[in-house]
């Protein structure tokens, strides 16, 4: 059969793999014995629901082999699920994850080298070509009748061929490279799996043979032994677990070669009886804000494998979470139709939310770890506040943000420890770039007044913050918002925007309609004018987001400008009688403000030329 050549990606993870991951090559083992557990899992579980595969004999185990099919080599050989022709060419050809393909897309250079990143990514299967030059895998899928090998040197590609296998499984044969050389030794291959798959929940069994005797009387003896524990990790009594069990439990599940930051493990017993183990990752998943993020939490019935693939066992913004939902109460052919509906899902879910938001709140006693944890986490929790309407105030209260009066993070809770007695709201300012949010005039008035600014910089602050409604009672106030200022007002204030509305009608007359509206503000300490939005409309800011989404039909700008009635320039206008410099003045007074928003000038040419008149006057 013709040979057939690897999909690039799989050229370039080989490579990868090969030169950053030489030191860590022992990882191979516990990625192909993940492997075999996986195609175990699945095998069990059509045992149970699949009419013609309910009467095969089935007793599921991984079998080690130690110089099983001649000098240096290592077979890795399972009773599970088994490939097809097609699928050895699909799963071994190609890269199907795809959060490992973007992620070979977008390494480059340094990152490389950074065997961390890369063992975030799954390396999976082809880690074998560290330790072997050739591999060889003879399979044969339960239900059919034909039996392939696939065999690869792991450089320029791979060929598939029918082969002979008795029953339904996989045989994965090593023919060690020099590296390797190391793995055909019964303690290392044994302290390997006693490292990483001692909770893997099927029995391994390792196999080798010892020669004992003199010259004369050599006598060879197969020997056998089952090397892990071979039950669930997660069902084993927690007093019974240490630090390093949970950990390789963790990175067997997540392909995340880190620890992770933190794990939760819950054996409920009474009317509901279920377990569940939910890690939290050091460093968000790739694919968190990919539509087509892969769920990190899988299923089980009374330990038997169900899916992994199911994205309603949490809600969405929750996807971060990694680790199992073990249930005693539902039926084993659950359908995914069934799991949606179904009372004790649901309450299994409901019960994991509302412990994983309690957990993070434990979390958010110690400042320094829970800065950690928001880094990550902060924008897919704010998801939550208005996605997940009965735990709002769970999350409202878990949710950080960036704050004029301290530096690091606040909570809402915090900020209103803080408030002033006179203070009524709270006030934010949402947009794209903190340090821009920082620098906005808008700012000035509530600094004077010893009011704290929430500065919103995430992307979906703007949409999320309006929904949310109040916080303890506490309204939250945009203040590029019409109005905000209102609650500022002195009756000094109101006498000075009284005196003003002269000097307001005469710049309203100059600037027509590229304004709503020109009003006098109080706000502005040093500024002599600023932008605003009215109530309802999107903000600059947003504005420049939708176009840049390709949203088209956004409604022309109408801007709300605010004017500072003490700055000399604005005093200056007011006094003013020559139309030529009134309408300059006027029409700067507005263009600067546009571009304190970051907003482009439609005529710069026109904006240059006034700025250069009016200069050349102050000599
Ligand atoms: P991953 O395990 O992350 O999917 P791998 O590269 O390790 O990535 O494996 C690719 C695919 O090959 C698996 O998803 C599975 O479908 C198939 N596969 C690998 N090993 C086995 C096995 N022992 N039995 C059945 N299928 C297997």
């Amino acid at each position: 059969m013709a040979k057939k050549k690897f999909k690039t990606e799989v050229s370039q993870l080989l490579n990868l793999l090969i030169h950053s991951l030489y030191s860590h090559s022992e990882i191979f083992l516990r990625e192909l014995i993940s492997n075999s557990s996986d195609a175990l899992d699945k095998l069990k579980y059509l045992t149970l629901t699949d009419d013609s595969l309910k009467s095969l004999d089935f007793i599921p185990r991984i079998n080690i082999r130690i110089d099983g099919v001649g000098e240096n080599t290592l077979v890795i050989e399972d009773n599970g699920i088994g490939m097809n022709e097609q699928e050895l060419a699909d799963s071994l050809g190609t890269i199907a994850r795809s959060d490992t393909k973007n992620f070979m897309e977008k390494l480059t250079g340094d990152a490389r080298k950074d065997s961390n990143l890369i063992g975030r990514f799954g390396v999976g299967f082809y880690s074998c070509f560290m330790v072997a030059d050739t591999v060889e895998v003879i399979s044969k899928k339960a239900g059919e009748d034909a039996a392939w090998k696939w065999t690869s040197d792991g450089n320029s590609g791979y060929k598939v061929e029918a082969a002979e296998r008795e029953s339904q499984g996989t045989t994965v044969i090593l023919n060690l490279n020099d590296a390797g050389k190391e793995y055909d030794s019964q303690w290392q291959v044994k302290s390997i799996i006693k490292k990483y798959s001692d909770h893997i929940a099927f029995p391994i069994h390792l196999f080798w043979s010892e020669t004992t005797g003199s010259d004369d009387e050599k006598k060879t003896e197969e020997k056998d032994e089952q090397v892990n524990a071979a039950s669930a990790l997660w069902k084993r009594p927690k007093s019974e677990l240490k630090d390093e069990d949970y950990n390789e439990f963790y990175k067997t599940i997540s392909h995340d070669s880190d620890d992770p930051m933190h794990r939760i493990h819950v054996q409920a017993e009474g009317t509901l009886e279920y377990t569940t183990l939910f890690f939290i990752p050091k460093t968000a998943p790739m694919d968190m804000f990919q539509a087509d993020y892969k769920p990190g939490v899988k299923l089980y019935v009374k330990r038997v494998f169900i899916t992994d693939d199911d994205k309603e066992l949490l809600p969405v913004y929750l996807r971060f979470v990694r680790g199992v939902i073990d249930s005693e109460d539902l039926p084993l052919n659950v359908s995914r139709e069934i799991l949606q509906q179904n009372r004790v899902m649901a309450k299994i879910r409901e019960a994991s939310v509302k412990k994983l938001l309690s957990e993070f709140k434990k979390l958010s006693e110690n400042d320094e770890k829970y800065a950690e944890f928001i880094e990550q986490y902060n924008r897919p929790l704010k998801e939550g506040m208005y996605s997940d309407w009965t735990h709002k105030d769970d999350l409202i209260n878990l949710v950080r943000y960036r704050s004029t009066a301290v530096e690091g993070w606040t909570s809402l809770e915090a900020y209103k420890d803080r408030m002033p007695e006179d203070q009524k709201v709270i006030y934010y300012l949402a947009g794209e770039n903190e340090a821009a949010l920082r620098k906005s005039p808008l700012l000035g008035a509530y600094k004077e007044k010893g009011y704290e600014v929430l500065i919103m910089a995430d992307e979906i602050d703007e949409i999320v913050t309006p929904m949310i409604g109040p916080f303890k009672e506490l309204e939250l106030k945009a203040i590029n918002r019409s109005g905000a200022l209102d609650d500022l007002k002195t009756d000094d204030d109101k006498k000075k925007e009284k005196d003003a509305k002269p000097v307001l009608k005469k710049i309203k007359k100059v600037l027509g309609e590229a304004v709503k509206e020109v009003v006098a503000s109080a706000r502005l300490a040093d500024a002599p004018s600023c932008l605003v939005s009215d109530d309802g409309d999107p903000s600059a800011q947003m504005r420049q987001m939708l176009q840049a989404m390709g949203q088209k039909d956004i409604p022309e700008a109408t801007f709300i400008l605010e004017v500072n009635p003490d700055h000399p320039v604005v005093k200056g206008l007011a006094d003013a009688s020559d139309d030529d410099l009134v309408e300059d003045v006027a029409n700067l007074l507005f263009e600067q403000a546009l571009l304190v928003e970051g907003v482009a000038l439609k005529d710069p040419v026109a904006f240059a030329s006034r700025l250069n008149r009016v200069t050349t006057k102050a000599f």
